[in-house]
This record gives structure tokens, sequence and C-alpha cells, in this order.
């Protein structure tokens, strides 16, 4: 059963994530404005996993609930002390999945992107990812 280490940039949260097969993570980029804001770049990149994969280990995460712009509540978590953003998850899914962001993982390339979604606002001078799926908007 493959297992990934991830944490904050102080390390005071840390996470194990425990996956059946690296199938079971879905990595993807998304190119929507809430996720441009929460990222503070131009694209979100996470990967899509159950939520019992997920186990913090050590401290606890923040929460931070919000309108993500389109009438739905995204939930994000981060660590307090340093900002550093951990994972996201639409009200709707919160008891089946985690959005971890792939930056947290200690080796973030272990878990490449499958697809992009949003594309419509994707940022005019950023190619698209070859060999990958790409959808306009909705991200599911
Ligand atoms: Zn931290
Ligand atoms: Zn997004």
């Amino acid at each position: 059963m493959p297992s990934y280490s991830g944490s904050c940039t102080c390390r005071r949260i840390q996470y194990d994530l425990s996956l059946s097969s690296p199938d079971d993570a879905r990595t993807s980029l998304c190119h929507c404005h809430s996720c441009k804001k929460a990222f503070g770049t131009n694209y979100g990149l996470t990967a899509k996993i159950p939520k019992d994969a997920l186990r913090i280990t050590e401290g606890a995460t923040k929460e931070y609930a919000a309108d993500n712009g389109s009438g739905s509540i995204i939930h994000r978590e981060f660590c307090e002390n340093c900002g550093s953003f951990i994972c996201e998850y639409g009200d709707a899914v919160k008891d089946q999945f985690r959005y971890l962001v792939v930056g947290s993982l200690d080796d973030p390339e272990t878990l490449p992107p499958k697809g992009e979604f949003f594309c419509r606002d994707r940022a005019n001078w950023m190619p698209e990812i070859p060999n990958v799926f790409h959808k306009k908007q909705i991200r599911e």
C-alpha cells in the first residue's frame, strides 16, 4: 500500500497519505478564480483522495469555509502558524473526499496531474499540460 508523507512549511502540521494504489489519487490543475486566490498563483494543484486516506499525524489544521464563487461552500484547511495550505473540499463531498494540496507532499512529483479544470480561466501565458484531460469549467 503506497504511503506518502507531507507537511506545512514550518512542519507543525505533518500528515500521512495512504492509498490502495496511486490510481486512487487524481491530481489536477484548477484554473478557477477561487483557486487563484486561495493558492496565491494562477492555478491550484490538488490531488483528489478518499477522505480516510489522509491522516494528520502532528498538529492541527485551521479551517476556513466560504462560498467558492459559484454558490457552493468550500472548506480550506491550512497551518495557522506558517499559512501553508494543506487541503480543501466542497461541502457536498466533505464526508468522502479531500483535495490535497500537492505541493505539501514531501515529494510532490509522485502524483503528477491527470487533468485540468476551468480551462476557460487559464492565464493567457500558460500553455496546456499535454496528454491529460481538459475541461472548460466544472470540477467533478
Ligand atoms: Zn506550518
Ligand atoms: Zn478551482
